[in-house]
């Protein structure tokens, strides 16, 4: 038998160092509830990092990526396949925008962004501006856009025309607009930056801004997405409509797919040559998509997300009522859900995630100043109890 110490031990030799990780391997899961190597269970408030909503094993989700491998793996887009359409229409039915393409990661649905939006615009017109505190993925051009300086260290020069204005200052941001600037690139809330929701007046002031000055507005839902914050997308309930959205993350339950939606007009700059991926909308991967989509937007499911966000929110505010040296707050939206670290909190952040492992409980410590939660959407009222029970345990040992 495989155990964990054997298998960090192999994994080790072989990988590059690109993950800290922890010492287990994960054999299966059902549900919240994943299996290591040495059988122990936990309880996953991580869910892939916001990827597996509908938790791990889904049998109608395992159903469609059966059957769809007993037909057709992969063909290239030269061709047609009827799992891509499908996806692409019931996504343009429950969204605002009216065309799609498909790649196989949030980074690289950022990168189809980027160069939609500069082909788009007049020639000259290539900087794009988004927001400190930002992530946005690990390629060049996506770091670049990312605006975090540790993500940017030791990868220098970067790809040119990527400014960062300050998070929450609109004044700023507009001194940043020129005659060369083509959009706006932002998270509605930022998952990676520490569970930070971005304040609907502010995303408001951005979009002002983005029409004042000719600019496309790009959302990175590629975390806030697909259910998440208990909309489809989190757009949805900030009284803005993006003129490009990224997605990924959530999209297939865990198989491997991007998309980057806009609108006719916008998508029109992208011709046959101009971009393209092989692997993108490969039909296992939108018949998972399709088949999530389904239970997603069926009757009562957003809502349910939308109150157990709610709940859990209320029961760590409760938390930091209880433990105030630690704890601060909670916020985000849906179940994207943030325990915000008071200073001396920030301290223990790393060993209050680490001591939650040790009992079993998968979360993590988000941008330097938050404990995020991602749980599969379809946790339950007594895992969101488990969960809170044992923080306030590890808490108090503080
Ligand atoms: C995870 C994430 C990305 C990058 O996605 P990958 O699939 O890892 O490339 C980009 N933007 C946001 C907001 C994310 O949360």
């Amino acid at each position: 038998m495989n155990s964990n110490k054997e298998l960090k031990e192999r994994g080790d030799k072989v990988f590059v160092g690109t993950y800290s990780r922890y010492p287990a391997a994960m054999v299966k899961g059902s549900g919240c509830r994943l299996t290591d190597a040495d059988g122990r269970q936990y309880l996953d408030f991580m869910a892939g990092i916001a990827v597996c909503a509908l938790g791990h094993a889904h049998p109608k989700i395992t159903e469609a990526i059966c059957r769809q491998a007993g037909e057709l793996v992969h063909v290239s887009n030269l061709y047609y396949t009827l799992p891509q359409i499908e996806l692409a229409e019931t996504i343009i039915a429950h969204s605002f925008g009216e065309k799609l393409f498909l790649c196989n990661s949030g980074a690289e649905a950022n990168e189809a962004a980027i160069k939609l939006a500069r082909i788009y615009s007049a020639a000259e017109r290539y900087k794009i501006i988004s927001l400190s505190g930002s992530f946005h993925g690990r390629t060049l051009a996506t770091v670049a856009a990312t605006g975090q300086p540790k993500f940017h260290k030791g990868f220098q020069p970067l790809p040119e025309g990527f400014l960062h204005a300050p998070f929450g200052d609109l004044l700023a941001l507009e001194e940043m607009i020129d005659s060369s600037t083509c959009a706006i690139l932002c998270e509605p809330l930022q998952g990676e930056g520490g569970v930070r929701p971005l304040a609907k007046e502010y995303l408001q002031g951005i979009q002002a801004l983005c029409k004042k000055h000719g600019l496309l507005l790009i959302f990175d839902e590629v975390q806030t997405g697909m259910g998440r914050t208990g909309s489809l997308f989190a757009y949805e309930q900030l009284g803005i409509q993006p003129d490009i959205l990224t997605m990924a993350k959530a999209l297939a339950n865990g198989l491997p797919i991007g998309g980057m939606l806009t609108s006719e007009k916008i998508a029109a700059a992208f011709v046959p040559g101009t971009h393209a991926s092989t692997f993108g909308g490969n039909p296992v991967a939108c018949a998972a998509a399709v088949a999530t989509l389904k239970i997603i937007l069926a009757d009562g499911f957003l809502a349910d997300v939308m109150q157990k966000g709610a709940y859990f929110q209320a029961e760590l505010r409760k938390l930091a009522q209880r433990f105030p040296a630690l704890l601060s707050s909670a916020r985000g939206m849906g179940l994207l859900v943030g325990a915000v670290l008071t200073e001396q909190g920030v301290a223990h952040g790393t060993a209050i995630v680490n001591k939650m492992f040790d009992r079993g409980f998968l979360m993590n410590f988000a941008g330097n100043v938050a404990l995020r939660f991602v749980p599969p959407l379809i946790v339950t009222k007594e895992e969101i109890d488990l969960l809170v029970a044992a923080l306030a345990e590890v808490l108090a040992e503080f």
